[in-house]
């Protein structure tokens, strides 16, 4: 197994350097290499995805990346920003399917925005389409109108469009990730405004004859968007496009309390894919080695669990985490009034000494 971690800037460095040693102690037979990425890169190559780091991200059988991006970059032009790293890799990898699994933690559920009763125990998964969709659609630009409500004015505009396998294999990934929970599918449209998506409501359909014994329902994404902070747990699997997919996972982040929580994986037809935490490079925290590094230990069992096949040591991660809460430890994002609060490095500690006997736990605890 070869992974390639490329941690990237602000708080990427430090959370990568914890799911590192948390990776190290599980004792796999891997070999893993680093390389710049985003900003880091930029300074160092004069791009956020030099060729170098693009071969390794090729060649290796699983990614781990921490974030990317700084607001000192932002006049630089586009194709220069950090960001254009991922964009980058997912173009070149191939990388079609983002998975979001947004859980609750029973210890942190006063964490949410919502009320405790309608997050404890929440468990879903969303699959955004990620390479296609008016973010990617051509033509798009500006020109001056030639009809409309105003034309001879200067206008905008995007094109909205999937193909017909781009909609199956994203919907086979529900379908088969369905399989492993509660074998629910809401597919998430607008079709009945958008040609689009009365095509991805058909072809979703026409997929699910394949897969009988797992449930499908089709939702506009208005109501979805109302559904997620009025009844979360209703749903299982959530699938939908790349615009969508975008605004409706970073809104169920949220009902489960910190962003700094949350992993994601994005896979390839193969099951290859990059795991990152879902949240961003945290330039107004970086340095200060306070960020939840939890999110990233939580994508490396991930990576273990979909690219590496590796599922008991996915969750003995998982497993270690929900230990170093029920010890009561959090980093600042998630602490509250009789939690022990720690640091970066500290919650690594601490999620290394429940893989591999407790001390640490107990350490930090009496700090009481
Ligand atoms: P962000 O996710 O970096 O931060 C949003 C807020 O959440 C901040 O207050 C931050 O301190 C907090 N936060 C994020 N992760 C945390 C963690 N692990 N622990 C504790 N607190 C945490 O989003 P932003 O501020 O909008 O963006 C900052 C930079 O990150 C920008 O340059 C943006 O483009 C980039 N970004 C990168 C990615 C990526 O690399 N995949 C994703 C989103 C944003």
């Amino acid at each position: 197994m070869k992974i390639a971690i490329l941690p990237g800037d602000g708080i990427g460095t430090e959370i990568v350097a914890e799911a590192v040693r948390v990776l190290n102690v599980l004792d796999l037979p891997f070999e893993s290499e680093t390389a710049l990425v985003g900003g880091a890169a930029y300074e160092a190559h004069g791009h956020p995805l030099p060729e170098s780091t693009l071969a390794l991200a090729k060649a290796a059988d699983a990614i781990l990346f921490g974030a990317v991006g700084d607001w000192k970059y932002d006049s630089l032009e586009r194709a220069l920003r950090p960001e254009q790293a991922i964009l980058g890799l997912r173009k070149h990898l191939g990388l079609f399917a983002n998975l979001r699994p947004a859980l609750c933690y029973e210890q942190l559920t006063h964490a949410s925005s919502l009320k405790p009763e309608l997050v404890a125990g929440l468990d879903i998964l969303i699959i955004r389409e990620l390479t296609g969709d008016i973010y990617f659609g051509q033509p798009r630009g500006r020109r001056t109108a030639v009809d409309g409500h105003f034309p001879g004015a200067e206008e905008a505009f995007d094109t909205m469009r999937y193909s017909r396998p781009e909609i199956e294999r994203i919907a086979h990934v529900a379908f088969q990730a369905a399989r492993k929970r509660s074998k629910r599918v809401t597919s998430v449209d607008k079709a009945n405004v958008l040609e689009t998506f009365q095509f991805w409501k058909d072809v979703v359909t026409e997929v699910h004859q394949q897969y009988p014994d797992v449930a499908l329902d089709h939702m506009y994404v208005d109501n979805a968007a109302m559904q997620l902070v009025k009844a979360p747990k209703k749903f299982d699997v959530l699938v939908t496009g790349n615009m969508f997919g975008d605004i409706l996972s970073d809104e169920a982040a949220m009902l489960t309390g910190s962003i700094g929580m949350l992993p994601s994986a994005s896979l390839d037809k193969n099951n290859k894919g990059l795991y990152e935490p879902s949240h961003g490079s945290a330039p107004d925290i970086a340095g200060q080695g306070v960020a939840n590094p939890l999110a990233t230990i939580l994508s490396v069992a991930m990576m273990l669990r979909f690219s590496l096949d590796q599922a008991e040591s996915a969750d003995r991660i998982e497993r270690a985490v929900q230990a170093v809460l029920t010890a009561g430890l959090r980093t600042a994002d998630i602490w509250s009034e009789g939690t022990v609060r720690v640091s970066t490095r500290e919650m690594g500690d601490a999620v290394v000494a429940a893989l591999t006997g407790n001390t640490i736990v107990k350490s930090l605890t009496t700090r009481i």
